[in-house]
């Protein structure tokens, strides 16, 4: 890591100071929350839990809706904030907010019909399911979305009944006491949803509390692991939504320029630094060079400019530390064979800039194949055939999000069903996480679902009762 990279780290300490990555300059700098008002935060969210889940769906509904609400209204000011601090262009910073409240207004009129108590027929009496509240959530959530992830994991469980702490990303401090004050704003009740400033080795701590009922976190696999190896050790559901290393497959009847819109489209969302970003890009050799030739052209048209400008389509990567670690892995690629179509340099200017970068003949043994390419980096893959692209698609350590571009329909859902190992497989479009439909990955990129009814269910008691008169009918003594 070069000294600029050290210097512009934020300081895990007592203190935490930001750094506007386009820049390089030190922004507002935050107090840490120290251990032991996280746990009394998480003593005072569970109390609060108690008078929640009691709240009728209607009550949390209003809350809810007001927050997507107040999301709108401080649509700009947040915005800023995330281009401050990790970068993010104004343009998707504004998309992001308004997804948020989208994704509120969809849980606030959907939770009561995805938790409405379901009959089932066990022989004699009355007999339901019911989705009762676990208790209160830790969130542990990363920067690169910093509203929508947290937002896309604490809908769904406020109205689901539960309290939540935010153990945020440490260089979005801003963003993540942002987030409490919107939840207050829409009148969530006191110390129900807390954001703590705590540095990541006292996440243990907080999910051993007796407080914390279950944890859910975005991330890498490092963290995952770290995390669902606390919560083994006292028995906690845990969630994880990890890392991917996405494949498209580009198939030989493809229109090769829309392929390449839609490769080029999915490969750059949030400057190439999204979970569920296309990064390996799996072409039929028939086509392999006329696709390099669109690909160039599409990921040109993503030129670097100021994140705070509206129309800027590429803003600095979120750290320099990420930057020289996905140049790192492109010069190592590259020194292993890999063929550099487009970009691959560092800009010589303050800040943590690095440009649209096209890399074929990629192969396995070079970090462009093997490892997730966090940042605006293509790799493209060649592939013999239909079969051989399956092959190599699948031959990853991650399984999150995937694609097909193929003119032939019945094909690509074919493969998008029955082939491709991960937890969202589109056809002829980019991989997009939506309210409606569940998210998340197989594999090393973690287990259990956010969004839709399964989403909403993962922390939920999902209860059986059975009512019947004392004396009627016989009782079994068979488990
Ligand atoms: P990261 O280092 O794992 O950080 C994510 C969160 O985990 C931060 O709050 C971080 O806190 C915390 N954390 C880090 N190490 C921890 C540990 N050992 N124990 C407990 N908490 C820990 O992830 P990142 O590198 O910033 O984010 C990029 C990764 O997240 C990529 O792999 C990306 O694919 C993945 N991601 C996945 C999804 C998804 O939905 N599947 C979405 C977005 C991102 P500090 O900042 O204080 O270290």
């Amino acid at each position: 890591m070069s000294e600029q990279a050290e210097l512009t780290r934020p300081t895990i300490g007592r203190t935490i100071q930001t750094v506007n990555p386009a820049t390089g300059q030190p922004g507002r700098s935050y107090e840490e929350t120290p251990l032991g008002d996280a746990l009394a935060a998480a003593a005072a969210a569970r109390k609060a839990f108690i008078d929640w889940r009691r709240t009728s769906f209607a009550e949390r509904s209003r809350i809810i809706h007001k927050a997507a609400d107040v999301l709108r209204a401080r649509v700009d000011e947040i915005a800023r904030l995330m281009t401050d601090e990790m970068g993010k262009t104004l343009d998707d910073g504004r998309a992001e907010v308004e997804k948020c409240a989208l994704h509120c207004d969809w849980f606030a009129d959907h939770a009561q019909e995805y938790l409405a108590k379901q009959p089932v027929d066990i022989g004699g009496g009355e007999a339901f399911v019911t989705f009762n509240p676990l208790g209160v959530i830790l969130a542990v959530m990363p920067w690169n979305f910093p509203f929508w992830q947290v937002f896309r994991a604490a809908a769904p469980a406020l109205m689901a009944g539960n309290g939540m702490l935010l153990k945020h990303a440490s260089n979005v401090p801003g963003c993540a006491l942002a987030i409490e004050d919107v939840l207050n704003q829409a009148g969530v009740p006191e110390d129900l949803f807390r954001t703590l400033l705590l540095p990541s080795r006292e996440v243990d701590a907080l999910i051993k509390d007796d407080h914390v009922a279950a944890v859910t976190l975005t991330g890498s696999v490092a963290a995952g692991m770290s995390v669902a190896t606390a919560a083994g050790t006292v028995l906690k559901k845990c969630v994880l939504e990890l890392g991917g290393s996405d494949a498209y497959i580009v198939l030989e009847d493809a229109d090769i320029a829309a392929a390449a819109k839609v490769a080029a489209t999915a490969r750059m969302v949030n400057g190439g630094q999204s979970c569920i970003a296309g990064k390996r890009f799996i072409v039929v050799c028939s086509i392999l060079a006329d696709f390099e030739q669109a690909m160039v052209e599409a990921m040109r048209g993503y030129r670097m400019g100021d994140p705070a400008k509206e129309g800027t389509k590429l803003g600095p990567m979120q750290s320099l530390h990420a930057r020289d670690e996905i140049h790192h892995q492109v010069t190592e690629s590259i020194r292993k064979g890999a063929r550099l179509l487009l970009g691959g340099d560092v800009p010589d200017r303050p800040g943590a800039w690095y440009p649209a970068t096209v890399l074929s003949d990629v192969l396995p043994g070079q970090p462009a194949h093997d490892e997730e390419l966090f940042g605006p980096v293509a790799a493209i893959i060649a592939a013999a055939d239909e079969a051989d692209a399956i092959r190599i698609a699948n031959a990853s350590e991650f399984g999150l999000g995937s694609g097909v571009l193929t003119s032939n329909l019945e094909r690509g859902r074919r493969i998008a069903t029955e082939e491709l190992e991960a937890g969202l497989s589109f056809v002829n479009e980019n991989v997009r996480s939506d309210p409606r439909a569940p998210f998340g990955g197989v594999k090393r990129s973690g287990y259990g679902r956010e969004c839709s009814a399964f989403g909403i269910r993962e922390f939920v008691n999902i209860k059986t009762v059975h009512v019947k008169p004392l004396g009627d009918g016989g009782t079994s003594g068979i488990e």
